[in-house]
């Protein structure tokens, strides 16, 4: 028999999307399932977006489109990134992709060959491991626990430079986290990745408008224009724009490593369809009136969150400040029976199948991110949704032996 190629041992598939899988069986034999388990943002784009689209479509020209994006999508893009602090791009320093997903998995292809290394902070986005295995590159793992608020210190930072990664992955605000890095603490990173030159930087900013208290979102290139020369920011219109069913992606990047994920497109996906680049440009150069609600909307729901959770003995929060997640450590859980049926919860996949099982809710264990201790829940459903859920979370842990 031929066999699959060997990349593909190391390729799993992804945890999110094996609990979304459970919760689509239980949900078809009739089970009332809470879903705190997949990361969609739970609103529609505005009507501007919808009639941008149907007049895209009236004027189809049925042809392929432009492998870097469409004109007045780059333009789109470009004063997106000022409105960020990010100035003085041109349409040649942009590259689109089929989704942020497609956009980190070219440049991974553009800057890894096999067996360089990737560095990033855990938890992580569980995609990045996959993407890291399927281009053969080896991971530098830099544990940033509960302890530290899951985030990393310019200390960490520094020592995993030291070993001259090729590539250092960044996610701010974190998926699945939910955290955001401060001002002082992104200047303090910035001057880290300044010091050693032999590194890319690859910014994976796509919650960058979902940020709450006033907290701001913050970018090392404002510290550090030097970086300039070696950083990409990856963006996409999934999370903010409530369109992660369009698959838009972008990235800023220094013109020849934008060139690469050009040539890179030409091969793989050769251009986004006309209708969607339409609606793409619509939502970001339209009225920023919807991401900017929704954006109030996630952190009264974050409030809601934490203060359910504070009232389960010896589970702990760290403060998400951005995005629609949080990230308890439920590890107070874990060795202990539950319930009558007297269960042992092990770890925190266990914890994730009996909450789905018992209290018909779903949450993605942490080690899917590299932290197991810890579980996810994606917060942003309706609030009566957010509330049962949230009871039924706390009656599961009142349960416990
Ligand atoms: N980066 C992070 C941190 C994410 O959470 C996601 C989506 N869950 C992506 C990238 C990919 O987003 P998309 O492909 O929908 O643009």
């Amino acid at each position: 028999m031929p066999q699959l190629a060997r990349r593909m041992g190391q390729a799993k598939p992804s945890a999110i999307m094996v609990i979304a899988e459970k919760t689509r069986a239980l949900k078809a034999q009739g089970r009332d399932i809470i879903s705190f388990s997949i990361g969609v943002p739970n609103f529609l784009p505005g009507e501007h977006v919808y009639a941008a689209a149907r007049a895209a479509l009236e004027k189809d020209s049925g042809q392929y489109g432009s492998n870097r994006g469409a004109d007045a999508l780059l333009d789109a893009m470009l004063a997106h990134f000022e409105r960020n602090g990010i100035a003085g791009l041109t349409r040649r320093n942009l590259c689109v992709g089929i989704g942020a997903k497609q956009v980190l998995y070219n440049l991974a292809e553009a800057l890894l060959d096999p067996g360089d290394t990737i560095a990033f902070p855990t938890p992580f986005w569980t995609t990045y491991a996959d993407i890291a295995a399927i281009v053969g590159a080896k991971t530098l793992l830099l544990p940033c626990p509960p302890e530290q608020d899951y985030k990393l210190t310019p200390a960490q930072l520094d020592a995993a430079l030291a070993q001259k990664p090729k590539v250092f992955l960044f996610n701010n605000p974190s998926n699945p986290t939910g955290m955001v890095y401060h001002r002082e603490e992104i200047a303090a990173l910035a001057a880290v990745m300044a010091r050693h030159a032999d590194t890319w930087i690859v910014l994976d900013d796509i919650y960058n408008r979902m940020v709450f208290d006033e907290v701001g979102y913050h970018n090392v290139l404002a510290f550090e224009p030097s970086l300039r020369d070696r950083t990409i920011v990856v963006d996409s219109l999934s999370k903010t724009y409530g369109m992660p069913g369009w698959r838009v992606g972008f990235a800023a990047a220094p013109e020849h490593v934008a060139q690469a994920m050009v040539t890179l497109n030409s091969n793989h996906i050769t251009s986004l369809p006309e209708v969607v680049s339409a609606a793409a440009a619509a939502a970001l150069a339209g009225p920023q009136d919807i991401p900017a609600a929704q954006c109030a909307g996630f952190a009264r729901k974050r409030d809601v969150v934490l203060a359910a959770l504070a009232q389960i003995p010896g589970v702990r929060c760290p403060r998400p400040e951005g995005a629609f997640y949080a990230f308890p450590d439920v590890s107070v859980a874990f060795g202990r029976t539950h319930g009558p049926s007297g269960r042992l919860i092990g770890n925190d996949v266990e914890l994730c199948e009996a909450l789905l099982e018992s209290a018909g809710v779903a949450c993605v264990p942490g080690s899917a991110f590299g932290e197991p201790r810890a579980l996810r829940i994606s917060y942003a459903c309706p609030d009566a949704a957010l509330a049962e859920g949230l009871a039924r979370i706390q009656k599961f842990f009142a349960e416990f032996e």
